[in-house]
């Protein structure tokens, strides 16, 4: 999904490892799997100077999202205001190259090099010599091409790339290709090097950590994977589990090891797409309704008080009246702690494009306001009970002078909420702090350093 504008994406590259004389403007747009790309272009990319200023850039490297329509126009934005730039190079890296080279060819015939999601590792020369780099097969970084962070306290580790799944509404698989998994004494290490090096949270991601190890172990190793990284690194630090499919098997063994370890936070991001067995039956998604209770009753009984973030979308080819009913009351009923509503977005080459009747856009942009006010509900409702607890936070910035921002364990970076605390001691951005919450405005909590 796009996550921020132009300029606030340019202002979030202060990155380690400064030093040429040529200057990089960075722009990542997309989801956390575009993020671990651009961090891994960006460190092949090392010896360049990283500069917040287009203005000044000698280079700039978009790294775009074509997943979505929202985001192929946001891409495109992007790809323009840069090239009104005429001093800098502009190279268009991501899967929207991938997914429309030709069309964007046509569009933009000032784009300098252009970089296929599967040929990062050509950025170099992209650079050097300009180009089209858009015939590698698919693969996945090793990991020691990943030193180069956007964020200096919180990571993101991709364990595998592409995906077996075949949702009707996605185009992800015919970008990304089949799923790969990434060997585990290589994710171990670099989550080793990152964490002695002073990240304080790992984020694990893949389109489904649930299916790691099946390709290249013969079956699933995500429990095993989490053990080893938990082994090796000795520091303390927090290792979250993002976007797992609903496989009960898999999710047992993750259970398992998160009940044992408090550094695995308390917080699981399951999509579960709809709640409705004929909506999910179109969706391809390969389970009902009463599975996704069993997962849930599962998790929640193994782990009190963890937090299950999900995906829901609104609007789906034929979802009738009863269908967003039975989504509706499911949020209403707070199953699940935090709950993001997207809009049904129509992709040419997916099964879903082909059926009708389709839902009139109106309709579904009213459908996902319905459903994300009963979401909100639930999130007031919950963040009232945690009123006079004690949380760690990891401290993630100043507001003014002893008022700070963090997260507790229970809010991923980038998509949930914060917790506003005071404190008449220091912290920086990456250091842990123990705070009691004393209220909540709107979706953040506000408490006392103690
Ligand atoms: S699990 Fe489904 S929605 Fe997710 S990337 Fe794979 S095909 Fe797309």
């Amino acid at each position: 999904m796009p996550k921020a504008g132009l300029s606030a994406v340019i202002s979030k590259s202060a990155v380690r490892n400064q030093g040429s004389t040529m200057k990089l403007g960075v722009i990542n747009l997309g989801c956390p799997k575009n993020t671990v790309d651009t961090e891994v272009m960006m460190s092949y990319l090392r010896d360049f100077t990283i500069t917040k200023n287009p203005a000044d850039a000698d280079y700039i490297l978009i790294n775009t999202c074509g997943f979505l329509k929202a985001s192929r126009i946001e891409s495109t934005r992007a790809i323009s205001d840069m090239l009104k730039n005429r001093k800098c190079k502009v190279i268009v890296a991501g899967c929207f190259v991938t997914k429309e080279l030709k069309k964007l060819r046509k569009k933009f015939k000032e784009v300098y090099a252009w970089v296929g999601v599967n040929d990062i590792s050509n950025i170099r020369k992209a650079v050097e010599q300009g180009g089209v780099y858009t015939d590698s097969a698919p693969c996945v970084y090793k990991g020691m091409e990943h030193v180069t962070l956007l964020n200096p306290y919180s990571a993101y580790v991709k364990i595998s790339d592409g995906c077996n799944h075949r949702c009707s509404f996605c185009v992800i698989p015919s970008i990304k290709g089949k799923y790969r998994s990434r060997k585990i004494g290589d994710i171990a290490g670099e989550i080793k090097g990152l964490v002695d090096s002073g990240v304080s949270e790992i984020n694990l991601i893949s389109q489904d950590l649930t299916c790691y190890g099946r390709d290249n172990y013969g079956r699933p190793m995500i429990g095993r994977l989490m053990k080893e990284i938990l082994k090796r690194t000795k520091k303390f630090f927090w290792l979250r589990l993002l976007y797992l499919y609903p496989d009960l098997a898999a999710i047992k063994g993750i259970v398992e090891v998160m009940a044992k370890d408090t550094r695995v936070c308390r917080y699981l991001d399951i999509p579960f797409q709809h709640i409705s067995d004929g909506v999910l039956k179109s969706m391809k998604r390969g389970y009902t309704g009463k599975h996704i209770e069993k997962v849930i009753e599962h998790i929640k009984s193994s782990l009190p008080g963890v937090h299950i973030r999900t995906s829901f979308i609104a609007g789906y080819p034929r979802e009738t009246e009863d269908d967003l009913k039975k989504l509706e009351d499911f949020i209403g009923f707070g199953y699940v702690e935090k709950a993001g509503i997207f809009a049904y977005s129509d992709e040419p080459g997916t099964h879903a494009y082909t059926l009708k009747p389709k839902i009139n856009p109106g309709v579904i942009k009213q459908r996902q306001k319905r459903l994300a006010l009963a979401s909100a509900k639930v999130c007031y409702y919950n963040n009232s009970m945690e009123t006079g607890k004690t949380k760690k936070v990891l401290v993630i910035g100043k507001r003014a002078k002893g008022i700070y921002m963090g997260r507790t364990e229970e809010n991923a970076p980038d998509i949930d909420n914060y917790i506003i605390f005071n404190s008449g001691k220091l912290f920086k951005p990456g250091d842990f702090a123990r705070v009691k919450v004393t209220g909540y405005e709107k979706f953040d909590l506000l408490g006392d350093a103690i």
